[in-house]
């Protein structure tokens, strides 16, 4: 039997360490707000290092029982999690609505793609096999077994509050490992309603502890785990810098790092594409979460001869999109996460319009809806020197940059740091297996714009990051190998 809970009983205000709810040793406490309205929800704790130190002692505490619970007894535990999370997708939905701000259907939606990676690691977690080793001499046997890494420090961004987490603690207990966390300052509620169902389904205390902070006392608090021996991994969800930031600053402790960082998807209609799939195709790619996805194409190239059609239908498909706050059943886009999100997208297209770009729809601030609306935006005559064209906007913008030929395509696609996702439609055989491969991306959708699964690695290349998360790859990012090498048998 799992239980229902209402919306108001999933909202939690202190840490979660050692099995027990705890306010931040300071007595400090931060604002949730609503980004619809900009409305408190309610203050959060203030976490700093001691809180942090705590929450790793106590994970330190329950690792080794954790590490020695049997394959299926962590996969019943995390079962039971899952059972938890889809009994209460109704309100965990809404609650992400009201902290993040996604339109009802998309934060239920969320939910549900959450709970895909607890019931993967689930079973996975009786799947951690390791090899024997074909005998090299007589009276020795060697072999190799995995296990957990132990302690898993996860730092999660706000673009999905319920997810990013799940898809961390999942394949870390699934492992044997223990985990202690941090979630963004702007979505904590979330994580520690998720943290809660994981208590309720048993995960022992100590197991996962999980502190909230703002954002300069996070920075200290994740630092003393960066400096803690104890702590064996950062798996961490973010922004490209913070992720370099980790990288360099656990350097110390030699930590094993999983990093999902930022993209800028190229998505490429070549002129033998079916276009009104293409259309399909990138409106559900890019306007997914308001186009606050790392895997959002960030440069649509279009070929010429289908340029002005392509733009066309995509202009009306986007102009008619409904922007209304999660509360609007309707909604089909909700607001911006902060101000500092919408002042970003309102720079990359000033500066985009300033260098040339045209607004076939959009272009700016719905201020009559509330702070951080802005409307979808179709910008054709994007060209390569725009901001848009280097970095993120994360917004629901889409620039139309035009091409010629396959050659100068691919080329302009693999122009940037980043190798997140990277989508392109086709219907021609010999170019799809020529460009799948050419294009520099850890994931590539090819004639589809939903792209995500449990069943698949997820993560990236180039300065989008390391590391995989989901599919049968996703545990070892929470295991070691030891080879063991047995003498003396004959
Ligand atoms: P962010 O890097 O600013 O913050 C992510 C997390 O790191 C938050 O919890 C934040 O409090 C924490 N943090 C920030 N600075 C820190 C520091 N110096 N030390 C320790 N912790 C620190 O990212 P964001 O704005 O929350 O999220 C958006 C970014 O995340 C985008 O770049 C997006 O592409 C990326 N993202 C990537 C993936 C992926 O799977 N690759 C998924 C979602 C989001």
């Amino acid at each position: 039997m799992t239980q229902r809970f209402e919306l108001n009983d999933l909202i939690r205000a202190d840490n979660f360490i050692d099995g027990k709810w705890v306010a931040a040793s300071s007595g400090k406490r931060f604002d949730v707000t609503d980004p619809a309205t900009g409305k408190v929800i309610v203050q959060v704790a203030d976490s700093g290092p001691a809180d942090a130190r705590a929450a790793t002692d106590a994970a330190a505490r329950a690792l080794p029982a954790w590490r020695d619970t049997l394959a299926k007894d962590r996969a019943a535990v995390l079962h039971r999690w899952h059972a938890l999370i889809v009994e209460n997708a109704d309100a965990l939905g809404r609650l992400i609505s009201l902290e993040q701000g996604k339109p009802l259907a998309e934060g239920r939606g969320e939910v549900m793609y959450g709970a895909s990676y607890v019931a993967w690691f689930a079973d996975e977690a009786t799947r951690i096999y390791g090899d024997i080793i074909p005998q090299q001499a007589r009276g020795k046997r060697m072999s190799a077994i995995k296990e957990p890494i132990g302690i898993c420090a996860a730092i999660t961004p706000w673009n999905f509050p319920l997810a990013m987490i799940a898809r961390k603690i999942a394949p870390a207990l699934a492992a044997g490992c223990t985990v202690v966390g941090k979630p963004a300052e702007d979505t904590p509620l979330t994580a520690l309603a998720l943290v809660m169902l994981a208590h309720e389904a048993g995960v022992p205390p100590g197991a996962l502890n999980l502190i909230s902070a703002s954002r300069d006392n996070g920075v200290a608090a994740v630092a003393d785990w960066l400096e803690d021996g104890r702590v064996r991994k950062i798996t961490f969800t973010g922004s490209t810098p913070v992720g370099k930031y980790l990288a360099k600053e656990s350097a110390g402790t030699l930590k094993k790092l999983s990093l999902e960082l930022g993209g800028n998807a190229p998505f490429i209609v070549f002129d033998d594409a079916d276009i009104e799939s293409a259309v399909a195709g990138l409106m559900a790619a890019k306007f997914r979460n308001g186009g606050q996805t790392c895997v959002c194409p960030n440069r649509v190239y279009v070929q010429s001869s289908v340029y002005e059609k392509f733009a066309d239908l995509l202009s009306k498909r986007v102009g008619a999109l409904k922007v209304a706050p999660a509360t609007d059943e309707q909604a089909q886009i909700g607001p911006m996460i902060n101000a500092r999100a919408v002042e970003k997208i309102e720079r990359h297209v000033n500066d985009a319009i300033e260098r040339g770009a045209r607004a076939l729809t959009g272009g700016k601030r719905l201020t009559d809806l509330g702070p951080n609306y802005y409307a979808p935006t179709v910008l054709a005559d994007a060209t390569p020197e725009m901001q848009l064209s280097c970095e993120e906007t994360f917004g629901p913008v889409v620039p139309l940059f035009k091409f010629d030929d396959e050659a100068e395509a691919i080329r302009a696609a693999n122009d940037t740091p980043f190798g997140l996702a990277a989508y392109f439609y086709s219907q021609n055989v010999k170019r799809i297996d020529r460009v799948s491969r050419a294009l520099e991306a850890g994931i590539v959708g090819i004639n589809e714009g939903a792209i995500s699964s449990e069943a698949a690695p997820f993560g990236g290349v180039k300065e989008s990051g390391y590391g995989r998360e989901g599919s049968k790859y996703g545990l070892d990012d929470y295991l070691s190998i030891k080879y063991l090498c047995q003498g003396g048998l004959e």
